[in-house]
């Protein structure tokens, strides 16, 4: 934990935390504010209060498991970083991001990196896929760790908050962290949830402060955050350019594929959402997440 001087105290934890509405396997995630008490004679510090939670990303324990796990809490906004160079990150990939921080209303961005690989056809490709999103109302950054081109944009975009990083492998995530942390001076070490040790090995989040103020909790993979508790009529209201027809669906439990008189197919066919989204949307319906629980 961090104290009121920016000081690391190791804390334990008290009694027993619980978490409204869900079922936890840890009772304090990275970003929770707490109140600690410093025991007398001891630089460790003893966990009474968790303050109330903004937000907070999960994941079950398992598959079929009542339990979840808190990966993080309190932030800000959530960036995926991706690049069209390689190895090229899909839209299906962007997609399920952007939806799984609809979900948990996160304002997120796209950060593409390695622009300093794209020829011609790659910068063409990019200027299509930057202002789909765009237009959606996603911010995008276009940077290169390599050449450091438009770093600056990025620690701005981190002053001050705390930002969730997320990306698959490859594509540069690590290099930008360094790149931030030599820029401006971050403290050495890392703020790390040591409670992920032991049974929940897979998951595994670390938090970053930045001078600037900010804080980076990195994580490795959309998969450490997948979709709770969703149903499929749900999805498309994590489309914004969706969400803004649905209302012109003749049912009101249309799920926008073959039904008669759905708006969102409508506007599909009027150029106003785009096809590699509405695609995606198709993609992450056909889930077998949602297939199994329609069984259940
Ligand atoms: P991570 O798996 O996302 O953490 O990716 P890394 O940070 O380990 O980077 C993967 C590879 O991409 C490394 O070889 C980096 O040197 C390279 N890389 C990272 N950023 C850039 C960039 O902007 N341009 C180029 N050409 N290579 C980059
Ligand atoms: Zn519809």
């Amino acid at each position: 934990m961090l104290d009121e001087n920016h000081q690391r105290i190791e804390c334990r934890i008290k009694g027993h935390f619980r978490t409204k509405g869900i079922k936890t396997t840890n009772p304090i995630a990275i970003g929770d504010h707490v109140r600690f008490q410093l025991q007398p004679n001891e630089n460790i510090g003893v966990i009474e209060h968790i303050y109330e939670r903004k937000n907070y990303i999960i994941r079950k324990a398992t598959k079929l498991s009542k339990l979840s796990h808190i990966i993080a809490s309190n932030l800000d906004q959530a960036i995926v970083i991706v690049t069209l160079a390689h190895p090229r990150t899909s839209t299906g990939f962007i997609d399920r991001f952007l939806v799984t921080a609809e979900a948990y209303h996160i304002p997120a961005c796209i950060i593409f990196n390695k622009i300093d690989l794209y020829q011609e056809k790659l910068w063409d490709l990019h200027r299509n896929i930057k202002s789909m999103y765009e237009d959606i109302g996603y911010p995008c950054l276009e940077i290169s760790v390599k050449t450091e081109t438009n770093i600056d944009q990025v620690e701005k975009l981190l002053g001050q908050k705390t930002t969730l990083f997320a990306g698959h492998s490859g594509v540069g995530k690590s290099a930008l962290i360094n790149k931030l942390e030599a820029d401006i001076n971050i403290k050495i070490g890392n703020i790390s949830d040591y409670h992920q040790k032991g049974k929940h090995t897979t998951t595994f989040a670390e938090m970053h402060e930045l001078s600037n103020g900010g804080f980076i909790v990195d994580t490795p993979g959309i998969k450490e955050f997948g979709l709770i508790d969703f149903k499929i009529e749900e999805v498309a209201e994590r489309f914004p350019e969706m969400r803004k027809y649905m209302h012109e669906c003749r049912f009101n439990n249309c799920t926008h594929v073959h039904e008669p008189g759905c708006g969102v197919i409508k506007a599909l066919q009027a150029g106003e959402i785009s096809l590699s989204r509405y695609e995606n949307y198709l993609n992450i319906i056909s889930d077998d997440y949602f297939n199994e629980k329609q069984y259940q």
